[in-house]
């Protein structure tokens, strides 16, 4: 099947006289005739649902769907995008280990990692992207279990060079794990150039309506565990488990079946199954959705690039961006809908802009239908001084804007109108 039919058709399949859309299985529990069979479901000698918290119904038809859209074999849907990244790392990771990281990934990725994670005892090295083979490659140590980036990232909009990354991963003997949040399957296919493990927020396009938090963790099943030689707990007896070898037991699903059946009952970051309906929703529509989201962004961010009071814009899609190249290689049918820019005349010109819109909204979200906008330097990051502001990357005057699926005419009449005042 195409990317767009399994938008609709994956997942949930109904048998003869069952509901023709996915039920909301909204019961923490399940029955049993037999003590005996229960007791094989919990040896994971029988396959079954025990309790919400491990596995549901509505919930595994849309980790279904998705392993299917991005071409994996198997997914494990979690509460939030932030619980999806730390689950990524932390079935592979844990105290004495290291990760290294590209450095212009989300914000909350980059504070789980620099802050609580390094509380866990899990240390982390942050990389330029940009930087080459050779430089990047001299972050990693003995003890190091992953390599970290985002295809498009958020709000940076650097673009990812996933096979150099990959090289770099599989030359170190570890996986690449990449949020693949911004492109979203429809866009982007990490796992054919080499990525192992992806994480999405789904709270974003995959939701693209703003109803639901939600992350999902997807394994290529592509990673030999054992091969690697550098990951005893996918190789020797999980005793919390009953001795149960993953690396053996599951084959090369030991990633995404170590993920559920150790951490998500330990740590029980698990999405419900009404959210899991809203997303299945949004997943239907996703390959409508994102062409147009890029299409309208382009065009604004063109339309912004020949503005005189503008003073620079960034959108990966820019034939004039630096990321053109990479852009044409991973992500051929678009560069997704967020662009950020410079309003001339720095903070104060910048707020003043964002109150003058009158279709897009302030919002700290992205990625939704609705066309929003942000000014961090005076909402999210207004306790900083212009100075502090350009060491982290984010100018005085920089609107972060995210482009909804709206007639692209009438977002580009709001912008100028918003200009001009
Ligand atoms: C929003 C976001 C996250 C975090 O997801 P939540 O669902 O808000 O927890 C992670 N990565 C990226 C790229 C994001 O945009």
């Amino acid at each position: 099947m195409k990317i767009e039919t399994k938008c609709i058709q994956e997942g949930y399949k109904p048998k003869n006289g069952e509901p023709r859309v996915l039920p909301i299985y909204q019961s923490t529990t399940f029955k049993y005739d037999s003590s005996e069979f229960m007791g094989k479901l919990f040896d994971l000698e029988e396959n079954g649902y025990f309790y919400t918290r491990l596995a549901n119904p509505t919930v595994g038809c849309v980790e279904e769907k998705i392993a299917s859209l991005e071409g994996g074999v198997g997914a494990m849907m979690t509460s939030s995008g932030q619980a999806a990244t730390m689950f990524a790392v932390m079935t592979i990771a844990g105290a004495g280990d290291h990760i290294v990281c590209s450095s212009s990934v989300y914000g909350g990725t980059f504070n789980l990692f620099d802050v609580t994670l390094r509380r866990f005892g899990i240390d982390v090295t942050f990389v330029n992207p940009d930087d080459d083979y050779e430089t990047i490659s001299k972050a990693f140590k003995d003890n190091t279990k992953a390599l970290f980036g985002e295809t498009i990232a958020n709000p940076a909009l650097t673009v990812l060079d996933i096979e150099k990354f990959a090289k770099i991963a599989h030359d170190h003997k570890v996986p690449l794990i990449v949020d693949n949040t911004f492109a979203t399957p429809v866009l982007c296919n990490p796992f054919k150039f080499g990525v192992d493990i992806i994480t999405h927020s789904t709270s974003k396009y995959m939701d693209g309506h703003a109803v639901s938090l939600g992350g999902v963790v997807i394994d290529s099943g592509n990673f030999d565990w054992a091969a690697s030689g550098k990951f005893p707990e996918f190789t020797t007896p999980d005793e919390s488990y009953h001795g149960i070898v993953y690396s053996e037991h599951f084959g090369n699903a030991a990633f995404i079946a170590k993920a559920r059946v150790q951490l998500m009952r330990d740590l029980g970051s698990t999405p419900s199954p009404q959210n899991a309906f809203l997303l299945n929703l949004g997943l239907e529509t996703l390959h409508l959705r994102m062409p147009r989201h890029s299409e309208n962004a382009k065009k604004i961010a063109e339309f912004l690039e020949n503005d005189d009071r503008v003073a620079w814009v960034n959108y990966p899609g820019l034939e004039t961006s630096k990321y053109k190249p990479l852009v044409d290689k991973y992500l051929p049918n678009g560069a997704s809908g967020v662009v950020s820019f410079g309003v001339k005349g720095g903070r104060e010109a910048a707020t003043k802009f964002l109150d003058s819109l009158k279709l897009a909204a302030i919002v700290t979200h992205v990625a939704d239908a609705r066309t929003c906008a942000l000014h961090p330097a005076s909402t999210t990051h207004r306790q900083m001084t212009d100075e502090q502001l350009v060491e982290c990357g984010i100018s005085a005057d920089l609107v972060r804007l995210s482009v909804g699926i709206e007639n692209v005419d009438d977002i580009i009449a709001d912008i100028d109108n918003a200009l001009g005042k």
